[in-house]
């Protein structure tokens, strides 16, 4: 059995060592013996639903994204269906904006997003940075801790009834005024955490790799628990750090 990851924009939308998730997620994978056929998906390539079972995009700067947004834009139809149909979806910081309607820049500039995620961003004048530390529920009854560091200028507000990936328990978020972080819509999840984010929250990438192996197989999987320990505690040290001076500017 195996998973077909694609990979947006790698060349473009890799800050703060987001290709680190594609790595946590390759090997978990194998180590559970799942199959990882990673592939890359640049500007003018096409999208085709079903083939991909995980997409991944990471962050990057205004300049970055700017040239990246208007291709985006032509393969946002193919993946909103994508994601309809099941597929799964990391979107890190500047991917996780242009996956919502629009990413207004602090030049005033305009990129469209796809409107896959039910929200938009506006650019502030200050940027937030720091560790964060989230609580999270994706699936009712299984809280869950997040925790990773963000760095952006953009804030994004969630549309009436949108769901957040988590509530701010240290740190900015999605805007530093309404306690929320990320995004999340069926097995997409967009958030600002960088870090990177998987090697100190495995939980999450195991939570996206079993929606790509359903994706794939049409039943969801019970996946096999790995020894986290390293995981473990260097979420432990990063949630210390966002305790205690995450959320200020
Ligand atoms: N350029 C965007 C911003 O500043 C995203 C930054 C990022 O990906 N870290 O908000």
């Amino acid at each position: 059995m195996k998973i077909v990851v694609g990979h947006l924009y790698p060349d473009y939308l890799n800050i703060y060592a987001d290709r680190g998730n594609i790595a946590v997620l390759e090997r978990r994978a194998r180590w559970r013996g799942i199959g990882f056929d990673y592939r890359t998906i640049g500007l003018g390539e096409a999208v085709r639903p079903g083939e991909h079972d995980l997409y991944y995009v990471g962050g990057g700067q205004d300049r970055e994204q700017a040239l990246v947004a208007q291709d985006l834009e032509a393969k946002g139809q193919p993946l909103r269906e994508a994601v309809d149909r099941g597929a799964a979806f990391l979107a890190v910081c500047g991917g996780y904006q242009l996956l919502g309607r629009f990413y207004r820049d602090r030049s005033g500039a305009e990129l469209p997003g796809i409107g896959l995620l039910p929200h938009h961003t506006v650019a502030g004048d200050r940027r937030m940075i720091g560790d964060v530390l989230l609580e999270c529920e994706l699936d009712p009854g299984e809280r869950r801790t997040l925790a990773g560091f963000e760095n952006h200028a953009g804030r994004t507000y969630l549309d009436e009834g949108a769901e957040p990936l988590g509530r701010v328990l240290a740190g900015f978020g999605n805007n530093g005024e309404d306690g929320f972080e990320g995004c999340r819509l069926r097995a997409a999840v967009g958030t600002y955490l960088h870090g990177p984010l998987l090697p100190r929250n495995p939980w999450l990438a195991d939570w996206l790799t079993a929606r790509a192996v359903a994706h794939r197989t049409g039943a969801m999987p019970e996946l096999e628990p790995l020894p986290d320990e390293f995981e473990d505690s260097a979420q432990r040290v990063s949630a210390e750090r966002a305790r205690a001076r995450g959320g200020r500017f």
